[in-house]
């Protein structure tokens, strides 16, 4: 029998990160059923697995497109009815080459350890595209980095963003952006916003702009540290 044509379908290169024409080397489908007897609530779904190779630069990567029966969009066909079509959820291993951190992350481990475990954290979610994750580690990022400034942590966000522009650290256009991670990180953990990697990539960079002023040019922050008192001044002045 001759060689038929190796299969190909569109996926997304890891390493070239964007969508290629890949040959299927191998591919094979699972699904699952899942019944509760009592309430007679079901639930199935499946993925398709398929391991992919790049006729452009030739990586090897394995992807799957998986689906269940809650997830899908409602839409008219020709005839008028309502059809549904499952919203796949399509991951690669490896993952596409992630977003790179600044040049200047390492240095954040020196100027305050827990802000530099946390903008670890925020990295790690985002690379995941566990979006909503990430929104509430900006604003804990936020938080932490306004508390190293010396801004007094009992104060609302709005206070410490006006503390910051007052203290020079960000301008108007700047406490704009940072408002809505504020916004952004309340809105995903109290109202169930789920934000897209789009969404999520100009609150990175804002948050980088900030820390990156505050932080790294001049390192005013070690600055100011040494000339604020050690006790947040809405707590009580100890007792001499
Ligand atoms: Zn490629």
């Amino acid at each position: 029998m001759a060689d038929e044509p190796r299969p190909t379908i569109k996926a997304h290169c890891p390493k070239c990160d964007g969508e290629r024409t890949c040959d299927v080397h191998g591919a094979t489908t699972t699904k699952w059923d899942w019944e509760d007897k009592y309430s007679g609530n079901s639930m199935n779904g499946g993925a398709d697995h398929s391991l992919l190779q790049c006729r452009g630069c030739e990586t090897v990567f394995y992807e799957s497109k998986s689906w269940n029966s809650e997830e899908y969009t409602p839409y008219y066909d020709h005839m008028g009815e309502v059809q549904y079509e499952a919203d796949f959820n399509i991951a690669t291993y490896p993952k596409p080459e992630t977003k790179t951190k600044p040049s200047w992350f390492e240095a954040m481990r020196k100027i305050d350890p827990q802000l530099h475990k946390i903008l670890s954290q925020v990295y790690i979610a985002n690379d995941n595209q566990a979006h909503i994750l990430t929104a509430i580690g900006l604003r804990t990022a936020l938080d932490r980095g306004t508390e190293v400034l010396g801004i007094d942590p009992a104060k609302t966000f709005d206070e410490k963003l006006t503390d910051l522009q007052d203290g020079g650290w960000i301008g108007q256009s700047e406490r704009d952006v940072l408002g809505v991670v504020t916004d952004a990180g309340n809105a995903a953990a109290h109202r169930g916003w789920e934000p897209d990697g789009q969404e999520i990539s100009p609150l990175i960079s804002a948050m980088e702009a900030f820390l990156h002023r505050a932080f790294i040019v001049g390192n005013k922050a070690l600055e100011i540290k040494g000339n604020i008192p050690a006790k947040p001044k809405r707590l009580p002045a100890p007792i001499a």
